[in-house]
């Protein structure tokens, strides 16, 4: 190959990098996004095997996030210490190393390659840093046909891994955007993001939306019981018992925490009678639920109150208006003894 048709081939890379990196920037799905990076690198860089390993900054210690190739599943049980290993190494001292063979090279983790019955020849592992911040490492292993790495393949890597770094970093902030900490569900500032979509996208199309309000009975007897702590606890059972049921086989429903004990779940193209059999769903579940705090277990009501268009059509002027049917709904439930489900209806 002459030096032109070198350069060419660079260039054809490179554009294949910044390609990868239009796909990152049009997705929030992390696993995804990281998978598709590394198929790219693995690609690129011609290589025939790739992997990421994100530092646990509790526990300082490295594990695999993404693996590309067989026995992944095994290989994610591995975790090595900072320093451990070359990525251990790599991610400890913040540089980048190409080596060229393996099995020389005293820091090489051995037990991988006894783990997924791959063996590693040659490696590239660069650190994934967002401001200094060490967040893991990638890595190339193996030249396909048996060729080296080169310098050229180790600057293009860099390039890929600070992508993924962005990509990591944007996830992170993302999460901590939307996610309220306490119980894993949506802010309600994101909840009401998406519901406004949900309305437009009503408007647009007349498929049906609709909004469930959830609040806990008799909470107040739940914190003078437990304390406020074990309250908390509880909130965050709840939580989980509320996102399972929607995980169970609705993809795009959203549960969101929209005050202290009060929580919302959107339900796109969903009608009222079917928002109602899922708001008993719910309920259900929870009710026969018993709730662990703190090694005491405690039973727990909820009341569901709902608002749908189109069926509240004539009520509902503005996204917001769902939310406030819904919460009038909620008190049809109260008014009825609790533990219950209500749609919304005019008194
Ligand atoms: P009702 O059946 O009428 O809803 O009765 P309730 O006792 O649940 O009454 P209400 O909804 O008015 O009161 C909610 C209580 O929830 C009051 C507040 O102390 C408690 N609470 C709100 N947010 C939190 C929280 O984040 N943690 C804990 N532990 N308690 C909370
Ligand atoms: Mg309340
Ligand atoms: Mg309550």
């Amino acid at each position: 190959m002459n030096e032109i048709e070198k350069l060419q081939k660079q260039i054809k890379k490179l554009y294949e990098v910044l390609e990868a990196n239009r796909d990152l920037s049009s997705t929030l799905n992390l696993t995804l996004v990281l998978e598709r990076l590394l198929e790219k690198a693995r690609e690129v860089i011609e290589a025939e095997a790739s992997s990421l390993m994100l530092l646990d900054e509790e526990k300082q210690e490295l594990y695999f996030h993404t693996v590309l190739g067989e026995k992944s599943e095994q290989l994610k049980k591995i975790r090595l210490k900072l320093g451990e290993g070359i990525s251990g190494w790599v991610a400890l001292n913040k540089q980048p190393v190409l080596v060229e063979d393996c099995s020389k090279d005293p820091r090489f983790y051995k037990k991988a390659d006894q783990t997924s019955g791959f063996q590693t020849r040659s490696m590239i592992c660069v650190p994934l840093l967002f401001r200094k911040r060490v967040l893991g490492t990638i890595q190339v292993l193996n030249k396909t046909n048996q060729r080296n790495f080169n310098e050229e393949d180790l600057k293009i890597f860099q390039i890929m891994a600070d992508q993924a770094a962005i990509a990591i970093e944007n996830a992170r902030l993302h999460t901590l955007a939307t996610i309220d900490e306490a119980t894993g569900l949506y802010r309600k500032e994101y909840f009401l993001m998406r519901l406004k979509d949900e309305y437009q996208r009503f408007l647009n199309t007349g498929n049906p939306v609709s909004v469930l309000m959830i609040d806990i009975d008799h909470f107040k007897k739940v914190n003078t019981e437990y304390g406020h702590l074990g309250g908390d606890i509880a909130l965050k059972e709840l939580a989980k018992v509320i996102l399972n049921v929607i995980n169970e086989t609705r993809e795009d429903d959203i549960a969101g925490r929209y005050g202290g004990e009060e929580f919302c779940v959107l339900l796109p193209n969903t009608n009222e009678k079917r928002s109602f059999e899922i708001a008993e769903t719910i309920r259900q579940r929870i009710q026969n639920h018993s709730f662990d705090i703190e090694g005491r277990l405690a039973k727990i009501t909820i009341s569901i109150g709902i608002a749908s268009l189109a069926f509240h059509k004539s009520f509902i002027h503005d996204y917001e208006d769902l939310i406030k049917l819904a919460d009038e709904a909620l008190y049809i439930c109260k008014d009825r003894g609790r533990n219950c489900s209500a749609i919304y209806e005019k008194n």
